[in-house]
């Protein structure tokens, strides 16, 4: 025995919180964050100034973006923060949406834990309701294939929304649905689309309906020599990713200069060695150079006296688009560069847009890679519509790779969450009161529409609910009339994975921090935040 002596398991200043306050403080942090981006969700919600430590500010509608500005502190909160980040990489879209129902699922969790439920108890139940929910939406998804331009446009719309891109959302979604198209690749049924295959390229200085989608790449460089043309049309273009250079190690290993003619005989051996190297470029055929790498004064100067336009350090990203827009082969040394090699656009010309040269491939055959250049009056608005551009090419992508669309205003919510209730039923016991609790918890998305109107949401909600027990199913929030309306009609569309991975996400960080009864935190982690902030987020 110790002789009552306590025992010391931690270090010196290690705090430790237990039990029901752990759980009460870590719910706590988690509903403070969901609740700082519930006014941003759907079409009429708002938007968040954002300052940071120097000053730059950020204004956005964006639950991602406002959530990694935030620099969240508490390790609650921190979960919430990453089911943002998840919804963010897995799907784009529905990161708001996924972080108010984690939200809500712990409000509703606290509410059960007073009323003496077990955590393991309403751990289990949510998990039930969420398996539950996927099966559920798959039965009244709808189903959408890339011929469907009409429903592929309105999943991009409904995809920005909330963004200031709306007030050129038309064009803006046509662009979106055309890039996707032109990159699908349909594979025995199924449809493969890399999200990199679309670039998305910003600048300020234009409206929004000036944005435009180039058959091919833009790039942030310019022609690099002043002698080469500006604009080439029927490019023939060559990808290289060696330099267009002397080497360092054969200039420096020995060179010995006795006289100023051997200095000059020695100039002009590299003079020749850098004219053959173009004259290779030129008898591939090529007349645009796009090279990953440096390019010698003398390289340009040659290049340029050939009429060949060139850029130099360009981004291999930038490169391995190129190829697949062009069809060009990257080469990485200039004596292997021949016809076979190079790549072709109807025109390639240098533009300079706000400020800034860009280089333009444009008109490619059936190109592998495209851009979309979007624009927009100043660099806070364009911000702003390249995130809702960002939205809705994901929201095209994951919509069409699982091939299944819902309904949004809270529609499929709504739905989802009535049938929860009669699976609840079924289940019985404690578990129960945690799945009617779950399908409680998702109504908080048809409610922040509603709220999101300015009206009663009460009596939004008795509507929509009235309704959905009639059988109507893609009865949803009309934010802008503040009135019940079919979903369906109005064209607002969102894919099933933006759901379903919202769904999945939420449940699985408010299971887990339901889990914690214990927190234990280290001094020794060197920041200079107070270890706990547990009350300091406020609600
Ligand atoms: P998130 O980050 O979750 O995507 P948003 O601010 O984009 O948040 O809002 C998405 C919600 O707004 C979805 O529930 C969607 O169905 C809804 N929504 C989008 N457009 C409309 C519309 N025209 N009418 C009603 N609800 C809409
Ligand atoms: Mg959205």
């Amino acid at each position: 025995m110790n002789g009552g002596q306590p025992i010391f398991i931690l270090p010196e200043g290690s705090l430790r919180n237990t039990g029901k306050d752990a759980q009460s403080r870590n719910i706590a942090a988690a509903k403070a964050v969901a609740e700082s981006v519930r006014t941003t969700l759907g079409p009429k919600g708002m938007d968040k100034m954002l300052v940071n430590s120097i000053g730059d500010v950020t204004i956005t509608n964006d639950g991602v973006t406002i959530l990694e500005e935030m620099e969240v502190e508490h390790p609650a909160a921190k979960m919430i923060v990453e089911v943002a980040k998840t919804q963010e990489s897995e799907v784009g879209d529905g990161t708001t949406t996924a972080v108010v129902i984690a939200g809500e699922l712990l409000k509703k969790a606290e509410t059960l834990l007073e009323q003496e439920v077990h955590p393991t108890v309403i751990v289990r139940g949510y998990r039930l309701a969420r398996t539950k929910s996927m099966e559920i939406l798959n039965s009244f998804a709808t189903k959408v294939a890339l011929e469907d331009e009409d429903l592929l446009g309105k999943i991009a719309m409904t995809a920005m929304t909330g963004k200031s891109g709306e007030t050129a959302r038309d064009s803006l979604s046509a662009l979106a649905v055309q890039a996707v198209k032109l990159v699908a690749e349909q594979q025995n049924g199924s449809v493969r689309i890399n999200k990199d295959d679309v670039k998305i390229e910003k600048k300020h200085g234009a409206s929004m309906e000036d944005s435009e989608l180039i058959k091919g790449l833009v790039i942030d460089k310019d022609v690099v020599h002043a002698g080469m043309p500006k604009s080439v049309k029927g490019a023939r273009i060559a990808l290289l990713d060696c330099a267009l250079e002397v080497k360092e190690t054969e200039r420096t290993t020995e060179i010995r200069v006795n006289t100023p003619e051997q200095l000059q005989a020695f100039l002009e051996q590299e003079s020749t060695m850098l004219k053959n190297m173009v004259k290779k470029v030129a008898d591939s055929g090529a007349n645009v150079v796009f090279c990953q790498k440096g390019m010698d004064d003398i390289a340009q100067h040659y290049l340029a006296k050939n009429g060949i336009s060139a850029a130099r350090r360009v981004k291999k990203s930038d490169m391995e688009m190129l190829a697949k827009a062009t069809g060009a082969k990257i080469i990485s040394n200039v004596d292997e560069l021949s016809k076979a090699d190079l790549g072709f656009a109807g025109l390639v010309e240098e533009r300079k847009i706000a400020g800034d040269q860009m280089i333009f491939v444009r008109e490619c055959k059936d190109p592998k890679a495209v851009s979309i250049l979007v624009r927009g009056s100043t660099e806070h608005v364009v911000d702003e519509v390249k995130r809702g551009m960002d939205d809705a090419v994901l929201g095209i992508i994951a919509a069409l790779e699982n091939g299944k669309v819902v309904f949004g205003g809270g529609s499929s919510e709504t739905e989802l969450s009535r049938r929860l209730k009669t699976y609840a039923d079924s289940v019985g016991g404690r578990e129960q009161l945690a799945i009617n609790a779950f399908a409680e918890a998702l109504e908080v998305i048809p409610r922040t529409l509603a709220e999101s109107t300015g009206r009663d949401p009460i009596d939004i909600l008795v509507d929509l609910r009235t309704k959905h027990d009639k059988g109507g199913e893609t009865m949803g929030v009309d934010v802008f009339k503040a009135a019940v309306a079919d979903m369906k009609q109005m064209g607002v569309v969102e894919p099933l994975k933006t759901k379903t991975q919202a769904i999945t996400s939420a449940s699985e960080a408010a299971e887990m921090i339901l889990r914690i009864d214990d927190v234990i935190t280290s001094k020794s982690t060197g920041s200079s935040a107070p270890p706990m902030p547990g009350g300091e987020m406020g609600e």
